[in-house]
């Protein structure tokens, strides 16, 4: 349920409305608009009907029901678009955040040479995976904490924060440690452990679509991280797996208009895992900023035949500035920047 306030309720109204949510057993979510207050009562669907009293109460306009599954991350409780700020970068406003970098730091050096290659080519966030999800167990599985170290050099040298992967629910403190954006991925998204888990923490979490999770899906795994206090979800398109086989993922566009239309929540884009292939990333990525994504998720390498992971997809450093350029030409024609 959400309970509207009249436009004129004061301070004191407000807080006995937020007082009697949590005397009913609900967690309060408080979102103040320009024009009026609307607090959203959030808990048990079963004994809602309770809720309906608090139209009672001094300062209330209305009592409402949240008509979407999800509760937090839609419209209904918060107008407006989410916005925050990753250690100095923002995202949700005009412009475009681009996060780029390998998928798997792999040595200093590789990590080191390509931060500073991003952040020439204007990136403003630097990616790398130290806990990798991969298909095989024989496959490389990521450099764990060590990578995370190399991260955290590569920021102190270019000043780019970071965004890396947590897998499980145990190694969340650890990765929060380093992390400034922590990244779920795709075949996490239903993970609801460690979802929970990560919603404890207050530290923004790109959230990656899974292979076969539909938008509403997205949207639910969304509302367990938020439901659990952390209001900073940021949702990613990375393509999803269809009967096309020309591509690695089918990177469905569809989603950003349709995000943006459901959700107050910033959406992002990853081209790479969308596609599978570098030679299709940059269009997509020119795509997906004419859709209205807020952000890009790019796999950058400085040699891809030797990385150990995601080679086939990952663009040269001359390629990601040819991205650049075109992405900002793209950004500047929809009102936006890079
Ligand atoms: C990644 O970003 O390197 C990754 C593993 O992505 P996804 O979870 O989308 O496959
Ligand atoms: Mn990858």
């Amino acid at each position: 349920m959400i309970v509207v306030m009249k436009a004129d309720a004061t301070d004191g109204e407000i807080n006995r409305v937020i007082e009697t949510i949590e005397s009913l057993g609900y967690r309060p979510h408080v979102s103040r608009g320009v024009e009026r207050c609307i607090i959203g009562a959030i808990g048990d669907e079963r004994g809602k009907s309770r809720l309906h009293s608090l139209e009672a109460l001094p300062g209330v306009e209305s009592v409402v029901p949240i008509l979407k599954p999800y509760k937090l991350a839609s419209k209904q409780v918060k107008d407006g678009p989410s916005r925050y700020q990753i250690d100095g970068v923002e995202i949700g406003g005009t412009r475009i955040v681009v996060v780029a970098g390998p998928c798997s730091v792999e040595s200093r050096d590789q990590i080191l040479e390509t931060a500073r290659a991003v952040k020439a080519a204007g990136a403003s966030m630097l990616r790398g995976g130290a806990f990798k999800p991969r298909t095989s167990p024989y496959s490389f599985q990521g450099l764990g904490e060590e990578g995370l170290k190399l991260l955290q050099e590569a920021k102190a040298e270019t000043g780019l924060p970071i965004q890396t992967e947590v897998m499980a629910p145990e190694d969340v403190e650890l990765v929060a440690r380093y992390a400034d954006v922590i990244q779920i991925g795709a075949r996490n998204v239903q993970n609801f452990k460690l979802l929970r888990r990560v919603g404890e923490f207050d530290i923004p979490v790109c959230l990656k679509r899974g292979l076969s999770t539909t938008i509403e899906e997205l949207l639910m795994a969304a509302e367990y991280i938020l439901s659990e206090g952390n209001q900073k979800v940021i949702l990613c398109e990375r393509g999803i797996r269809t009967f096309e086989t020309a591509t690695r993922n089918t990177l469905d566009l569809n989603a950003v208009p349709v995000l943006k239309h459901e959700t107050h929540l910033p959406v992002i884009v990853d081209p790479s895992h969308g596609t599978g292939h570098w030679r299709y990333v940059t269009p997509m990525a020119q795509a997906a900023v004419a859709a209205g994504a807020d952000g890009l998720l790019i796999e950058v390498h400085p040699r891809p035949h030797e990385a150990f992971s995601d080679g086939a997809q990952s663009l040269k450093f001359d390629n990601f500035v040819t991205l650049m350029q075109r992405v900002a030409a793209v950004a500047e024609a929809v009102g936006r920047s890079v």
